[in-house]
């Protein structure tokens, strides 16, 4: 037990409800409280220095501290610091920055719907589904499908959505209408020698009963990540999205592309759909959006699914969603401000160019005795512990071996986070260098030998 440091970390076990931290060890244990960032790093209240290897939440992708967006965001709070887009108002920023999004989208998109969260654009992504599919006169066709281990937010639906068991337990969900098809992850899911297609073909068919046993008809859409973050950094297996979509079109099932993560260069490609060869009919965004200096997210729609929404909100005369801070100006000249930052630096073939560092140096651990499996691809990746290399087998959940790790870690000046299945996950500020990387991936490779000493000492490994 490390007893809390300071004022700051006594004050926090006294007034803070910790969003995903277990509440009762916290009043044990204690905050870590970070007081600044520079670059790549984030320090602590001891001014010790981190790397952050997830860029927080996958999303700081201009690193800890970038001037010109600081810039924007003054500029904008002296011109206009708030108005909204109810009722036909707007203003320059959302305007700006919805044109730039479309520009950049990787299949043609008609508009853009702002909010302020990941879990925000997805709810917002279900409800005009929901709205198209009255709109267009097919009320029955309600029913979401989304995937085990799947991430899409922790709002109501959007939770739901979400395929994690803590996501779910205490809370009542998911609601009615949420299915759940299979996590496309080969490793532990495939069969004894199926390849990965013959993986794709199966899981394309499951899903194709799945609808099939639903009733077409009831079936609305697929939300899925390029690849899926918090549920593990799952890579799909060669020719699933291919042969999911060709499902979804014959049931004439939309396709959400949940780009929270993998969006503006995290996989290699601008979104993740590039990479992983998707054609969304709505596709939603944050974090790296604003590099997350604001909240602010975004959900594009296509032609076809705007125009049901406009027929839809005529008839009703309002199209009766949106918050109070959707397209918020300030957040949205930050969000402009980060992509045209993208553009100068050529964040997609930066990521290009240091990607095989990242990929090839966790790799290089593949053999360690605590690794199962290092996936990734661009600059998100993950390495996966278990307690039996030759059976996939995890270590018992109650040991917490990540955990561990992730605390070891910090003694080596790592930030690190752990996922579902003693995978830890990599997903660094995008700007990070080739140095940078090696620097991180040597850290954790002291981090893990520190641990496996451990684990030996006490005869678990
Ligand atoms: N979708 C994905 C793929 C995510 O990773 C996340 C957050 N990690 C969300 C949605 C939810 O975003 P938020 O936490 O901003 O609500």
């Amino acid at each position: 037990m490390t007893p809390p440091r300071n004022s700051t970390a006594i004050r926090d076990v006294a007034s803070v409800l910790h969003p995903y931290t277990d509440a009762r060890a916290h009043q044990k244990n204690g905050p870590l409280v970070i007081t600044r960032g520079e670059g790549v790093r984030v320090f602590d209240d001891q001014g010790k220095s981190y790397i952050e290897t997830v860029a927080g939440l996958w999303c700081a992708a201009l690193g800890f501290h970038n001037e010109r967006l600081v810039q924007a965001a003054t500029k904008q709070m002296r011109q206009l610091p708030f108005y909204h887009g109810f009722t036909g108002r707007t203003h320059e920023p959302q305007v700006d920055l919805a044109e730039m999004l479309l520009e950049r989208a990787p299949v043609p998109m008609s508009k853009v719907f702002f909010a302020n969260s990941g879990s925000e654009a997805n709810d917002s992504a279900i409800k005009m589904i929901w709205y198209y599919n009255n709109a267009v006169g097919r009320p029955q066709k309600k029913k979401i499908i989304s995937r085990l281990k799947g991430y899409h937010g922790v709002t109501i639906a959007s939770a739901s959505l979400t395929g994690l068991p803590y996501n779910h337990k205490f809370f009542d969900l998911p609601i009615a209408g949420i299915l759940h098809t299979g996590t496309p992850h080969h490793y532990h899911n495939a069969r004894p020698g199926e390849s990965e297609e013959a993986f794709a073909t199966r899981l394309a068919e499951e899903l194709d009963a799945m609808i099939v046993a639903e009733g077409p008809e009831t079936v609305a859409a697929f939300f899925a990540e390029p690849v899926m973050g918090a549920g593990g950094v799952i890579i799909p297996p060669a020719t699933y999205f291919e042969k999911i979509q060709a499902v979804l079109k014959k049931h004439d099932v939309l396709l959400v592309a949940d780009e929270v993560i993998c969006g503006f260069g995290r996989t290699g490609e601008y979104w993740g759909s590039q990479s992983l060869g998707m054609r969304p009919d709505i596709l939603t965004c944050a974090k790296a959006l604003s590099s997350s200096y604001l909240p602010i997210s975004a959900v594009m729609v296509n032609e076809r699914v705007f125009e049901g929404l406009a027929d839809g909100s005529a008839g009703l005369g309002t199209f009766g969603h949106g918050f109070t801070y959707s397209g918020h100006p300030v957040a949205a000249a930050v969000a402009v401000e980060t992509l045209k930052i993208y553009d100068e630096i050529d964040i997609v073939g930066h990521v290009k160019r240091v990607a095989p560092t990242m990929q090839d140096g966790l790799r290089a651990l593949a053999g360690h005795p605590l690794v199962g499996e290092v996936r990734g691809m661009g600059l998100i990746g993950a390495v996966e512990l278990v307690a039996d290399k030759a059976t996939h087998a995890n270590f018992d959940p109650a040991l917490k071996i990540a955990p561990r790790l992730v605390k070891i870690a910090e003694s080596h000046g790592l930030i690190l986070r752990s996922l579902p299945n003693d995978s830890i996950a990599f997903s660094p500020p995008l700007v990070i260098t080739e140095a940078e990387i090696t620097d991180m991936v040597t850290r954790f490779g002291a981090a893990l030998d520190e641990l496996a000493v451990t684990l030996r000492r006490e005869s678990l490994a």
